[in-house]
């Protein structure tokens, strides 16, 4: 049994944007050179790029839900050139290097799109805060400052004062302003993907793929009212790879959660000293992201649960507390506004691994996947799904080597229960260290 998506339907994204197009599901018997299941970030750049470089294949992209439904259409809007705190502080220069030039290739092509097909989902080229609000992030964010010193990246101390004059709050002591990260607005700029795919690529929504087996040499996706044969399938669904068979014992689901306001009144931005447009992120891992967005709202992240179900077994007494966990954090950096509300509170699902290891190649004859992005999918869900249409053609290029080289196995995690003991440990110690970043 392949078991689906469970995302919740309050994604504040989603619902800022206007009723989708009419659905096209999968039905009857079809036949394709390439399948790609999964249209987050990682499967509309493996369409897009197979499509240019096999212009007269017949492509299907599908999707068990509609287009920036999932992770991808509800993630906190970062578009982030710098790798993840752990491979920031790999022994290896190149690796590092390589890593940074594939997510600022993925924001490029990122850009790209927003300008050619003139996507309008607040893209903006405004770098990013990491912020600190006692000792434990200040030591955090001296650390991060060698990273970048080895690293030879830009990045500025931003003081309390100047601080509080762009956020509006002087909740933090200090920050680290690295200036190649974007904003965006993600549902915004995942459904604007996916309405300007190329000619040969079909997509497919609210199809999911319930069974797969190999018949005569090719694969055979199997949903609830058709089937797709191909002999090539490229997977973007993240997470969900495991529920294929692969990378099972490999890769662990991990949910966070955010809420955010109603856009702020015009009186209201009378009583904000802080400025339009910028985001934050903690110092301490485990600690809140902060945004306020380019139409006036302010949205709090924070919160992890290891969810072996994807969310099924949230209930609304979990989401009422991670609510209310969320309120907390709001009220601490904004008490003035205490009237206004949170319309919408909604959790993601992605995909992390114990060692932080991505996995990007082929998983057996004609099976190729890029999962695990451990939380930073929208630059490098682009560029491995680029890339990976580049392995499934046997195309060759230097940012192919680079990809190869710096992923490789995600570790085998232990048996449950003792993985769920860990994790729920792991994720309860982290937070209590992150306690004043909340
Ligand atoms: C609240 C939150 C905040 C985050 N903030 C950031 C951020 O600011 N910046 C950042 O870079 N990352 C962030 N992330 C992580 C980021 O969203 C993910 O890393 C990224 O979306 C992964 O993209 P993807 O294309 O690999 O996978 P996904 O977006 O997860 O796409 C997988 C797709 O596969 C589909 N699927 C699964 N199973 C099936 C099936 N059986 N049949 C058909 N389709 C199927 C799903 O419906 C889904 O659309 C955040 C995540 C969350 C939840």
């Amino acid at each position: 049994m392949i078991a689906l998506p469970n995302d919740d339907n309050s994604c504040g994204w989603y619902a800022a944007l206007a009723p989708a197009a009419p659905v096209k599901k999968l039905k009857g018997s079809q036949t394709a050179d390439y399948a790609i299941i999964g249209a987050g970030f990682a499967g509309l750049a493996a369409a897009r790029r197979l499509a240019e470089l096999k212009p007269d294949a017949r492509i299907i992209l599908i999707d068990a839900q509609r287009v920036a439904e999932g992770a991808s259409g509800r993630n906190s809007g970062f578009v982030i050139d710098l790798p993840h705190k752990f491979s920031l502080e790999h022994p290896d220069a190149a690796h590092k290097q390589k890593l940074l030039s594939l997510n600022r290739a993925a924001i490029s092509q990122l850009q790209g799109l927003v300008e050619r097909f003139n996507i309008d989902c607040q893209w903006s080229a405004v770098g990013k805060y990491q912020g600190a609000v006692g000792e434990r992030g200040e030591a955090h964010l001296q650390h991060f400052e060698h990273l970048m010193k080895d690293l030879g990246e830009p990045y500025r101390w931003v003081e309390k004062e100047e601080l509080k004059g762009v956020l509006g709050t002087d909740y933090y002591s200090r920050a680290i302003f690295t200036p190649g990260s974007y904003l965006m607005q993600p549902a915004a700029l995942v459904r604007g993907m996916g309405e300007n795919l190329p000619e040969n690529v079909e997509l497919l929504e609210q199809s999911p793929i319930r069974h797969l087996e190999k018949q005569d040499g090719k694969w055979v996706l199997k949903g609830d009212e058709g089937t797709i044969q191909t002999p090539k399938l490229l997977l973007g669904t993240s997470i969900f790879t495991k529920e294929f068979g692969y990378l099972k014992n490999r890769l662990l689901p991990v949910m966070t959660f955010a809420s955010w306001t109603r856009p702020l009144s015009d009186l209201e931005m009378k009583h904000y000293t802080g400025q339009l447009n910028w985001g934050l992120t903690p110092a301490d891992h485990a600690g809140t992201t902060l945004r306020m967005t380019a139409d006036r709202r302010i949205l709090i992240r924070n919160t992890y649960k290891h969810v072996p179900k994807y969310g099924a077994n949230i209930s609304d007494d979990i989401r009422r507390g991670i609510h209310d966990e969320h309120r907390k954090a709001f009220l601490a950096r904004y008490p003035e506004f205490e009237s206004v509300p949170f319309t919408h509170t909604w959790g993601g699902v992605y995909a992390i691994s114990r060692n932080f290891t991505n996995f990007f190649g082929e998983l057996e004859n004609g099976v190729y996947a890029s999962a695990c992005d451990n939380g930073v999918g929208a630059a490098w869900g682009t560029i491995s799904g680029t890339l990976l249409a580049d392995l499934a053609v046997g195309a060759d290029s230097q940012s192919l080597r680079d990809i190869q080289y710096v992923t490789g196995m995600p570790s085998l995690n232990p048996p449950e229960p003792f993985l769920g003991m860990g994790v729920k440990f792991r994720i309860a110690l982290a937070k209590w260290q992150s306690r004043s970043e909340l």
